[in-house]
Protein backbone atom coordinates (compact mmCIF):
# COMPACT_ATOMS: atom_id res chain seq x y z
CA UNK A 1 0.00 0.00 0.00
CA UNK A 2 2.92 2.33 1.04
CA UNK A 3 4.55 1.37 -2.03
CA UNK A 4 1.76 2.76 -4.29
CA UNK A 5 1.34 5.90 -2.27
CA UNK A 6 4.87 6.55 -2.75
CA UNK A 7 5.38 6.04 -6.64
CA UNK A 8 1.55 7.71 -7.32
CA UNK A 9 3.47 10.67 -5.67
CA UNK A 10 6.37 10.62 -7.49
CA UNK A 11 4.30 10.11 -10.71
CA UNK A 12 2.40 13.50 -10.00
CA UNK A 13 5.48 15.15 -8.69
CA UNK A 14 7.00 14.46 -11.80
CA UNK A 15 4.24 15.49 -14.02
CA UNK A 16 4.06 18.28 -12.69
CA UNK A 17 7.54 19.49 -12.43
CA UNK A 18 7.38 18.53 -17.06
CA UNK A 19 4.04 21.05 -17.33
CA UNK A 20 5.94 23.80 -15.30
CA UNK A 21 8.91 23.43 -17.00
CA UNK A 22 7.13 23.68 -20.24
CA UNK A 23 4.96 26.15 -18.92
CA UNK A 24 8.60 28.63 -17.69
CA UNK A 25 10.30 27.47 -20.53
CA UNK A 26 8.57 27.63 -23.66
CA UNK A 27 7.61 30.63 -23.82
CA UNK A 28 10.19 33.11 -25.42
CA UNK A 29 9.45 37.18 -25.18
CA UNK A 30 9.78 37.19 -29.32
CA UNK A 31 9.10 41.50 -29.41
CA UNK A 32 11.04 43.35 -31.61
CA UNK A 33 12.48 46.52 -29.89
CA UNK A 34 10.74 49.57 -30.90
CA UNK A 35 11.81 51.44 -33.74
CA UNK A 36 14.45 54.19 -33.04
CA UNK A 37 13.26 57.66 -34.16
CA UNK A 38 9.47 58.16 -33.49
CA UNK A 39 9.16 61.31 -32.91
CA UNK A 40 6.32 63.57 -33.03
CA UNK A 41 5.58 65.36 -36.14
CA UNK A 42 3.80 68.27 -37.77
CA UNK A 43 0.70 67.51 -38.43
CA UNK A 44 -1.57 70.44 -38.86
CA UNK A 45 -4.54 69.13 -36.98
CA UNK A 46 -7.45 71.91 -38.19
CA UNK A 47 -6.18 70.82 -41.91
CA UNK A 48 -6.35 67.40 -41.19
CA UNK A 49 -9.87 67.11 -39.84
CA UNK A 50 -11.64 69.35 -42.31
CA UNK A 51 -10.07 66.37 -44.50
CA UNK A 52 -10.83 63.32 -42.62
CA UNK A 53 -14.49 65.28 -42.64
CA UNK A 54 -14.86 66.24 -46.39
CA UNK A 55 -14.09 62.64 -47.39
CA UNK A 56 -17.10 61.58 -45.09
CA UNK A 57 -19.22 63.97 -47.06
CA UNK A 58 -18.60 61.92 -50.34
CA UNK A 59 -20.84 59.01 -50.04
CA UNK A 60 -19.03 56.48 -51.88
CA UNK A 61 -21.49 53.37 -51.16
CA UNK A 62 -20.74 50.42 -52.18
CA UNK A 63 -24.23 48.42 -52.88
CA UNK A 64 -24.67 44.77 -53.63
CA UNK A 65 -27.00 45.06 -56.13
CA UNK A 66 -23.96 46.53 -58.11
CA UNK A 67 -26.44 48.51 -60.90
CA UNK A 68 -26.89 50.90 -57.81
CA UNK A 69 -23.60 51.94 -58.69
CA UNK A 70 -23.12 55.94 -57.88
CA UNK A 71 -20.26 57.08 -60.35
CA UNK A 72 -20.12 60.35 -59.89
CA UNK A 73 -19.65 59.80 -55.80
CA UNK A 74 -16.07 57.99 -56.33
CA UNK A 75 -15.36 60.65 -59.01
CA UNK A 76 -15.98 63.20 -56.81
CA UNK A 77 -13.57 61.84 -54.73
CA UNK A 78 -10.98 61.68 -56.86
CA UNK A 79 -11.20 65.15 -57.18
CA UNK A 80 -11.41 65.46 -53.56
CA UNK A 81 -7.99 63.75 -53.13
CA UNK A 82 -6.60 66.47 -55.85
CA UNK A 83 -7.66 69.17 -54.02
CA UNK A 84 -6.74 68.24 -50.72
CA UNK A 85 -3.70 66.48 -51.50
CA UNK A 86 -1.21 68.58 -54.00
CA UNK A 87 2.01 67.24 -53.04
CA UNK A 88 1.62 64.25 -53.48
CA UNK A 89 -0.45 64.53 -56.70
CA UNK A 90 2.72 66.61 -57.95
CA UNK A 91 5.15 64.23 -56.99
CA UNK A 92 3.45 60.59 -57.87
CA UNK A 93 1.93 59.36 -60.70
CA UNK A 94 -0.93 58.38 -60.49
CA UNK A 95 -2.90 55.78 -62.72
CA UNK A 96 -6.97 54.69 -62.37
CA UNK A 97 -7.68 50.71 -62.55
CA UNK A 98 -10.92 50.00 -63.91
CA UNK A 99 -12.42 53.57 -64.19
CA UNK A 100 -12.83 53.83 -60.07
CA UNK A 101 -9.71 52.31 -58.44
CA UNK A 102 -6.66 54.67 -58.09
CA UNK A 103 -2.73 53.70 -57.77
CA UNK A 104 -0.45 56.48 -56.68
CA UNK A 105 3.31 55.31 -57.45
CA UNK A 106 6.14 57.19 -55.78
CA UNK A 107 9.47 56.50 -57.63
CA UNK A 108 12.40 55.54 -54.98
CA UNK A 109 15.84 56.16 -56.24
CA UNK A 110 17.41 52.32 -56.44
CA UNK A 111 14.98 50.60 -58.29
CA UNK A 112 17.02 47.61 -57.86
CA UNK A 113 14.77 47.56 -54.44
CA UNK A 114 11.27 45.64 -54.41
CA UNK A 115 8.47 48.54 -53.60
CA UNK A 116 6.55 48.66 -50.39
CA UNK A 117 2.44 48.81 -51.29
CA UNK A 118 0.25 50.03 -48.95
CA UNK A 119 -3.55 49.78 -49.20
CA UNK A 120 -7.21 51.22 -48.20
CA UNK A 121 -10.33 51.21 -49.72
CA UNK A 122 -12.34 53.96 -50.94
CA UNK A 123 -16.03 52.36 -50.78
CA UNK A 124 -18.42 52.31 -47.36
CA UNK A 125 -21.24 50.23 -46.42
CA UNK A 126 -24.70 51.95 -46.83
CA UNK A 127 -26.66 53.43 -44.17
CA UNK A 128 -30.30 51.66 -43.96
CA UNK A 129 -32.74 54.25 -44.27
CA UNK A 130 -35.35 52.97 -40.86
CA UNK A 131 -31.94 53.41 -38.91
CA UNK A 132 -30.57 57.02 -40.29
CA UNK A 133 -32.48 58.25 -37.44
CA UNK A 134 -30.67 56.71 -35.26
CA UNK A 135 -27.51 58.37 -35.77
CA UNK A 136 -26.67 61.18 -33.15
CA UNK A 137 -25.07 63.01 -36.32
CA UNK A 138 -26.24 62.29 -39.99
CA UNK A 139 -24.23 59.57 -41.24
CA UNK A 140 -22.87 61.86 -43.99
CA UNK A 141 -22.04 65.53 -42.53
CA UNK A 142 -18.41 64.53 -41.23
CA UNK A 143 -19.05 66.33 -37.96
CA UNK A 144 -16.45 66.78 -35.49
CA UNK A 145 -17.57 67.00 -31.91
CA UNK A 146 -16.35 65.97 -28.43
CA UNK A 147 -12.85 64.86 -29.44
CA UNK A 148 -14.60 62.83 -32.00
CA UNK A 149 -15.17 62.09 -35.79
CA UNK A 150 -18.62 60.64 -36.48
CA UNK A 151 -19.74 59.02 -39.68
CA UNK A 152 -20.03 56.06 -42.09
CA UNK A 153 -16.91 55.44 -43.28
CA UNK A 154 -14.27 56.79 -40.09
CA UNK A 155 -13.50 53.41 -39.09
CA UNK A 156 -14.39 51.11 -42.43
CA UNK A 157 -12.20 52.37 -43.81
CA UNK A 158 -11.34 56.22 -44.81
CA UNK A 159 -9.53 56.38 -41.92
CA UNK A 160 -6.77 54.57 -43.71
CA UNK A 161 -7.30 56.52 -46.92
CA UNK A 162 -6.70 59.70 -45.40
CA UNK A 163 -4.47 59.04 -43.01
CA UNK A 164 -1.95 57.57 -45.51
CA UNK A 165 -2.71 60.81 -47.46
CA UNK A 166 -1.76 62.95 -44.70
CA UNK A 167 1.28 61.37 -43.80
CA UNK A 168 2.68 61.43 -47.28
CA UNK A 169 1.70 64.75 -48.16
CA UNK A 170 3.88 65.20 -44.79
CA UNK A 171 6.75 63.35 -45.65
CA UNK A 172 6.60 65.53 -48.92
CA UNK A 173 6.59 68.71 -47.30
CA UNK A 174 9.58 67.84 -45.51
CA UNK A 175 11.23 66.56 -49.28
CA UNK A 176 11.31 63.31 -48.21
CA UNK A 177 13.63 61.02 -50.69
CA UNK A 178 12.77 57.72 -50.96
CA UNK A 179 15.27 55.24 -51.97
CA UNK A 180 12.76 52.27 -52.21
CA UNK A 181 9.41 52.94 -54.54
CA UNK A 182 6.12 53.37 -52.47
CA UNK A 183 2.84 52.64 -54.10
CA UNK A 184 -0.78 53.45 -52.04
CA UNK A 185 -4.04 51.64 -53.88
CA UNK A 186 -7.16 52.44 -52.84
CA UNK A 187 -10.02 49.84 -54.33
CA UNK A 188 -13.66 51.27 -54.34
CA UNK A 189 -15.53 47.85 -53.98
CA UNK A 190 -13.69 46.18 -51.46
CA UNK A 191 -17.42 46.22 -49.35
CA UNK A 192 -18.67 43.93 -52.20
CA UNK A 193 -15.97 41.74 -52.57
CA UNK A 194 -13.58 43.20 -54.20
CA UNK A 195 -13.52 41.86 -57.56
CA UNK A 196 -13.73 45.18 -60.04
CA UNK A 197 -11.18 46.72 -57.56
CA UNK A 198 -8.21 45.21 -55.38
CA UNK A 199 -8.75 41.87 -57.63
CA UNK A 200 -8.36 44.62 -60.84
CA UNK A 201 -5.02 46.66 -58.98
CA UNK A 202 -4.10 43.49 -58.29
CA UNK A 203 -4.09 42.33 -62.29
CA UNK A 204 -2.13 45.23 -62.84
CA UNK A 205 1.08 45.01 -60.85
CA UNK A 206 0.99 41.40 -61.99
CA UNK A 207 0.89 42.51 -65.57
CA UNK A 208 4.18 44.86 -65.06
CA UNK A 209 5.48 42.33 -63.30
CA UNK A 210 5.46 44.12 -60.13
CA UNK A 211 6.29 42.53 -56.71
CA UNK A 212 6.45 43.89 -53.45
CA UNK A 213 8.41 43.04 -50.42
CA UNK A 214 5.76 43.92 -48.71
CA UNK A 215 1.61 44.94 -48.59
CA UNK A 216 -0.39 46.46 -45.67
CA UNK A 217 -3.70 46.64 -45.96
CA UNK A 218 -6.87 46.93 -43.08
CA UNK A 219 -7.51 44.03 -40.99
CA UNK A 220 -5.73 43.91 -37.40
CA UNK A 221 -5.91 46.83 -34.78
CA UNK A 222 -4.54 47.60 -31.26
CA UNK A 223 -6.47 45.25 -29.16
CA UNK A 224 -7.34 46.43 -25.16
CA UNK A 225 -9.43 43.78 -23.30
CA UNK A 226 -10.61 41.74 -26.08
CA UNK A 227 -7.39 39.19 -25.51
CA UNK A 228 -8.11 38.52 -21.84
CA UNK A 229 -5.09 36.24 -21.92
CA UNK A 230 -3.10 39.36 -21.34
CA UNK A 231 -3.38 42.56 -19.87
CA UNK A 232 -1.02 44.93 -21.80
CA UNK A 233 -2.59 46.57 -24.93
CA UNK A 234 -2.22 43.50 -28.45
CA UNK A 235 -1.70 44.61 -31.47
CA UNK A 236 -2.71 41.81 -33.78
CA UNK A 237 -1.17 41.96 -37.02
CA UNK A 238 -3.21 39.80 -39.73
CA UNK A 239 -1.30 37.22 -41.93
CA UNK A 240 -3.75 35.04 -43.31
CA UNK A 241 -7.61 35.27 -44.25
CA UNK A 242 -10.61 32.93 -44.06
CA UNK A 243 -12.06 31.67 -47.32
CA UNK A 244 -15.88 32.07 -48.03
CA UNK A 245 -18.51 29.99 -49.63
CA UNK A 246 -22.24 29.89 -49.59
CA UNK A 247 -23.08 25.84 -50.66
CA UNK A 248 -26.56 25.62 -52.19
CA UNK A 249 -28.75 23.01 -51.50
CA UNK A 250 -31.51 22.58 -53.51
CA UNK A 251 -34.42 19.88 -53.89
CA UNK A 252 -36.64 18.86 -56.75
CA UNK A 253 -39.88 17.82 -56.58
CA UNK A 254 -43.07 16.96 -58.29
CA UNK A 255 -45.35 19.19 -56.21
CA UNK A 256 -49.06 19.52 -56.76
CA UNK A 257 -51.40 20.44 -53.53
CA UNK A 258 -51.08 20.03 -49.90
CA UNK A 259 -54.01 18.34 -49.28
CA UNK A 260 -52.37 15.10 -50.76
CA UNK A 261 -49.28 15.15 -49.50
CA UNK A 262 -46.18 12.30 -49.39
CA UNK A 263 -44.72 11.51 -46.71
CA UNK A 264 -42.06 13.91 -47.02
CA UNK A 265 -42.20 17.31 -49.09
CA UNK A 266 -38.90 19.18 -50.98
CA UNK A 267 -38.89 21.66 -47.83
CA UNK A 268 -38.59 18.13 -45.79
CA UNK A 269 -35.62 16.55 -47.72
CA UNK A 270 -33.81 19.75 -47.48
CA UNK A 271 -34.43 20.18 -44.14
CA UNK A 272 -33.24 16.93 -43.08
CA UNK A 273 -30.08 17.98 -45.39
CA UNK A 274 -29.59 20.62 -43.28
CA UNK A 275 -29.80 19.28 -39.76
CA UNK A 276 -27.29 16.78 -40.78
CA UNK A 277 -24.62 18.93 -41.84
CA UNK A 278 -25.40 21.55 -38.91
CA UNK A 279 -25.04 18.70 -36.40
CA UNK A 280 -21.65 17.74 -37.62
CA UNK A 281 -19.19 20.37 -37.49
CA UNK A 282 -15.70 21.13 -38.85
CA UNK A 283 -12.57 19.53 -36.96
CA UNK A 284 -10.86 22.10 -34.91
CA UNK A 285 -7.45 22.57 -35.09
CA UNK A 286 -5.13 25.03 -32.59
CA UNK A 287 -2.88 25.96 -35.07
CA UNK A 288 -3.91 29.70 -35.87
CA UNK A 289 -4.34 29.73 -31.75
CA UNK A 290 -0.96 28.81 -31.08
CA UNK A 291 0.95 30.91 -33.61
CA UNK A 292 -0.94 33.47 -32.47
CA UNK A 293 -0.03 32.54 -28.92
CA UNK A 294 4.02 31.89 -29.72
CA UNK A 295 4.07 36.23 -29.51
CA UNK A 296 1.83 36.59 -26.49
CA UNK A 297 2.69 33.79 -24.72
CA UNK A 298 5.30 35.70 -22.72
CA UNK A 299 2.94 37.99 -21.14
CA UNK A 300 0.88 35.98 -20.11
CA UNK A 301 0.13 33.74 -16.83
CA UNK A 302 2.07 30.95 -15.84
CA UNK A 303 -1.73 28.97 -15.80
CA UNK A 304 -2.07 30.26 -19.20
CA UNK A 305 1.13 28.71 -20.24
CA UNK A 306 0.98 25.68 -18.31
CA UNK A 307 -1.79 24.94 -19.63
CA UNK A 308 -1.11 26.14 -23.49
CA UNK A 309 2.41 24.88 -23.18
CA UNK A 310 1.62 21.16 -22.58
CA UNK A 311 -1.02 20.48 -25.59
CA UNK A 312 -0.18 17.28 -25.33
CA UNK A 313 -2.06 16.69 -22.81
CA UNK A 314 -4.54 19.29 -22.39
CA UNK A 315 -5.63 19.91 -25.96
CA UNK A 316 -9.23 18.73 -25.85
CA UNK A 317 -9.74 21.09 -22.76
CA UNK A 318 -8.35 23.65 -25.09
CA UNK A 319 -10.74 23.02 -27.78
CA UNK A 320 -13.34 22.90 -25.27
CA UNK A 321 -12.99 26.48 -23.69
CA UNK A 322 -12.26 27.83 -27.12
CA UNK A 323 -15.42 26.32 -28.96
CA UNK A 324 -17.75 27.44 -26.38
CA UNK A 325 -17.13 31.17 -27.86
CA UNK A 326 -18.45 31.56 -31.21
CA UNK A 327 -16.01 34.42 -31.60
CA UNK A 328 -12.92 31.97 -30.50
CA UNK A 329 -14.31 29.00 -31.86
CA UNK A 330 -14.29 30.72 -35.90
CA UNK A 331 -10.62 30.82 -35.08
CA UNK A 332 -9.96 26.91 -35.06
CA UNK A 333 -12.71 25.77 -37.74
CA UNK A 334 -14.64 26.44 -40.62
CA UNK A 335 -17.85 27.62 -39.42
CA UNK A 336 -21.59 26.60 -40.95
CA UNK A 337 -23.77 29.19 -41.00
CA UNK A 338 -27.19 27.88 -42.40
CA UNK A 339 -29.06 31.17 -43.21
CA UNK A 340 -31.51 30.91 -45.98
CA UNK A 341 -34.64 28.99 -47.44
CA UNK A 342 -37.09 28.96 -49.45
CA UNK A 343 -39.98 26.51 -50.40
CA UNK A 344 -43.36 27.14 -51.61
CA UNK A 345 -44.95 30.65 -52.26
CA UNK A 346 -47.94 29.57 -51.22
CA UNK A 347 -49.39 27.59 -47.72
CA UNK A 348 -51.29 25.04 -49.59
CA UNK A 349 -49.04 24.21 -52.35
CA UNK A 350 -46.15 21.79 -51.95
CA UNK A 351 -43.01 22.86 -53.14
CA UNK A 352 -41.36 22.16 -56.57
CA UNK A 353 -38.03 23.41 -55.33
CA UNK A 354 -36.98 23.85 -51.93
CA UNK A 355 -33.36 25.93 -51.69
CA UNK A 356 -30.97 26.61 -48.62
CA UNK A 357 -27.85 28.53 -48.52
CA UNK A 358 -25.14 27.23 -46.14
CA UNK A 359 -22.33 30.13 -45.41
CA UNK A 360 -19.22 28.45 -44.45
CA UNK A 361 -16.03 30.46 -43.72
CA UNK A 362 -13.09 28.58 -44.61
CA UNK A 363 -10.21 27.45 -42.61
CA UNK A 364 -6.67 27.45 -43.64
CA UNK A 365 -5.87 23.66 -44.82
CA UNK A 366 -9.86 23.57 -46.61
CA UNK A 367 -10.54 24.48 -49.61
CA UNK A 368 -14.31 25.83 -51.47
CA UNK A 369 -14.16 21.79 -53.57
CA UNK A 370 -13.01 20.08 -49.92
CA UNK A 371 -16.29 21.89 -48.11
CA UNK A 372 -18.29 21.16 -50.77
CA UNK A 373 -17.54 17.27 -50.92
CA UNK A 374 -17.32 17.11 -47.04
CA UNK A 375 -21.59 18.63 -47.46
CA UNK A 376 -22.23 16.19 -49.82
CA UNK A 377 -20.74 13.06 -48.28
CA UNK A 378 -23.18 14.16 -45.04
CA UNK A 379 -25.90 15.42 -46.90
CA UNK A 380 -25.76 11.05 -47.95
CA UNK A 381 -28.79 11.83 -50.28
CA UNK A 382 -29.16 11.97 -53.77
CA UNK A 383 -32.14 13.92 -54.39
CA UNK A 384 -29.94 16.87 -52.29
CA UNK A 385 -28.13 18.49 -55.15
CA UNK A 386 -25.25 20.04 -53.49
CA UNK A 387 -23.29 22.93 -55.34
CA UNK A 388 -20.87 25.73 -54.91
CA UNK A 389 -22.63 29.49 -55.36
CA UNK A 390 -20.12 31.87 -54.40
CA UNK A 391 -16.58 31.64 -52.89
CA UNK A 392 -12.90 31.85 -52.51
CA UNK A 393 -10.16 29.49 -50.94
CA UNK A 394 -8.54 31.10 -47.87
CA UNK A 395 -5.40 33.02 -48.21
CA UNK A 396 -2.02 31.60 -47.92
CA UNK A 397 -0.19 32.84 -44.44
CA UNK A 398 2.44 35.18 -44.90
CA UNK A 399 5.93 34.45 -42.88
CA UNK A 400 6.74 36.53 -39.52
CA UNK A 401 10.30 36.69 -40.40
CA UNK A 402 10.66 39.81 -42.32
CA UNK A 403 11.86 42.64 -43.06
CA UNK A 404 8.23 43.72 -43.45
CA UNK A 405 6.59 41.96 -40.24
CA UNK A 406 9.26 43.42 -38.61
CA UNK A 407 9.26 46.68 -39.66
CA UNK A 408 5.46 47.13 -39.19
CA UNK A 409 6.02 45.53 -35.35
CA UNK A 410 8.96 47.83 -34.48
CA UNK A 411 6.77 50.79 -35.83
CA UNK A 412 3.18 49.83 -33.89
CA UNK A 413 5.97 49.03 -30.19
CA UNK A 414 8.18 52.72 -31.36
CA UNK A 415 4.08 54.03 -30.50
CA UNK A 416 4.20 52.77 -27.44
CA UNK A 417 6.40 50.13 -26.25
CA UNK A 418 4.13 48.69 -24.18
CA UNK A 419 2.05 47.25 -27.07
CA UNK A 420 2.77 43.41 -27.67
CA UNK A 421 2.54 42.42 -31.34
CA UNK A 422 1.32 39.22 -32.61
CA UNK A 423 0.00 37.81 -35.91
CA UNK A 424 -3.21 36.43 -36.50
CA UNK A 425 -5.88 35.08 -39.36
CA UNK A 426 -8.64 37.44 -39.92
CA UNK A 427 -12.22 35.65 -39.86
CA UNK A 428 -13.86 37.94 -42.33
CA UNK A 429 -12.55 38.98 -45.69
CA UNK A 430 -10.52 41.76 -46.90
CA UNK A 431 -8.89 43.22 -50.03
CA UNK A 432 -5.82 41.68 -49.10
CA UNK A 433 -6.12 38.28 -50.32
CA UNK A 434 -5.67 39.12 -54.28
CA UNK A 435 -2.41 40.25 -53.21
CA UNK A 436 -0.79 37.10 -52.76
CA UNK A 437 0.15 37.00 -56.35
CA UNK A 438 2.47 39.91 -56.44
CA UNK A 439 3.76 39.77 -52.36
CA UNK A 440 4.52 36.39 -50.16
CA UNK A 441 4.27 39.15 -47.82
CA UNK A 442 0.92 40.52 -47.33
CA UNK A 443 -0.19 41.91 -44.01
CA UNK A 444 -3.51 43.70 -42.54
CA UNK A 445 -3.32 46.35 -39.51
CA UNK A 446 -5.09 49.73 -38.94
CA UNK A 447 -3.18 51.96 -36.07
CA UNK A 448 -6.48 52.34 -34.06
CA UNK A 449 -7.72 50.63 -30.24
CA UNK A 450 -10.06 48.10 -30.76
CA UNK A 451 -12.48 47.59 -27.82
CA UNK A 452 -15.31 45.64 -27.35
CA UNK A 453 -17.56 48.92 -27.91
CA UNK A 454 -15.44 50.59 -30.76
CA UNK A 455 -15.86 47.41 -32.85
CA UNK A 456 -19.75 47.55 -32.95
CA UNK A 457 -19.68 50.82 -34.45
CA UNK A 458 -17.94 49.33 -37.70
CA UNK A 459 -20.67 48.96 -40.33
CA UNK A 460 -23.03 50.19 -37.41
CA UNK A 461 -25.36 53.00 -36.35
CA UNK A 462 -23.08 55.75 -34.87
CA UNK A 463 -19.65 54.67 -36.87
CA UNK A 464 -16.65 56.96 -35.28
CA UNK A 465 -13.15 57.40 -34.42
CA UNK A 466 -11.51 59.38 -31.57
CA UNK A 467 -9.39 62.48 -32.99
CA UNK A 468 -6.42 60.90 -30.75
CA UNK A 469 -6.73 57.69 -32.95
CA UNK A 470 -7.07 59.29 -35.86
CA UNK A 471 -3.92 61.24 -35.41
CA UNK A 472 -2.46 58.47 -33.73
CA UNK A 473 -2.88 56.43 -37.63
CA UNK A 474 -0.97 59.29 -39.25
CA UNK A 475 2.13 59.66 -36.86
CA UNK A 476 2.24 55.66 -37.49
CA UNK A 477 1.82 55.82 -41.53
CA UNK A 478 4.55 58.60 -41.09
CA UNK A 479 7.12 56.42 -39.50
CA UNK A 480 6.39 53.43 -41.63
CA UNK A 481 6.28 54.62 -44.39
CA UNK A 482 9.22 56.80 -44.02
CA UNK A 483 10.97 53.77 -43.46
CA UNK A 484 9.78 51.76 -45.92
CA UNK A 485 11.55 54.18 -48.16
CA UNK A 486 14.70 53.57 -47.29
CA UNK A 487 17.13 50.76 -48.43
ZN1 LIG B 1 -12.98 47.65 -44.89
Amino acid sequence: MKKIIVSTLLFVISLLAILSYRAATLYHDLQVEPAAGITEIGIDEESALQHFSDALNIPTISHDDRSNFDAEAFTDFHAFLQTAYPLTHQNASLSVVNDYSLVYHLRGADPSLEPVLFMSHMDVVPVEDITADEWTYPAFDGVVADGTIWGRGTLDVKFGVISLMEAMELLLSENARPQRDIYFAFGHDEEVGGSDGAAKIAEYFADQGIRFDFVLDEGGAVTEGLINTVERPVAVVGVSEKGYVNIALTVEAPGGHSSAPPDQTGLGILSRAIVRVEDNPFPAHLAHINQNFEFIGAHTSFVTRLFMGNQWLFSPLIKKMLLAEPGTAASLRTTTAATMVSGSPKANILPTRAKAIINFRILTGETVETVKQRVVELVDDERVLVSAEYGNNPSETSPVDTRGFGLIAATIRGMDEDIVVAPYMLQGGTDAKYFYAVSDNVYRFLMFRATAKTLKYAHGIDEQVPVADYLQAIRFYYHLIRQSMAA
